[in-house]
């Protein structure tokens, strides 16, 4: 079902579909408000899994 319309010629676009078929305009597709913050909590979860605290309690002469 196309929900959206391309942006210079108005023809309808699938959801997934960023060139217009019509006038091959590209039309970007909206993002989500919460790819952002997933995207922040996915980098924070990885540095969280990277770093380890002991050896930055150590340096920061905490233990
Ligand atoms: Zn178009």
């Amino acid at each position: 079902m196309a929900t959206r319309l391309c942006r210079n010629c108005r023809a309808p676009l699938e959801e997934d579909q960023e060139i217009c078929p019509a006038c091959h305009t590209h039309n970007p597709i909206p993002k989500p408000w919460y790819v952002p913050i997933v995207g922040g909590a996915i980098v924070a979860l990885i540095v969280y899994l990277l770093v380890d605290f002991g050896d930055v309690a150590r340096v920061l002469g905490i233990e």
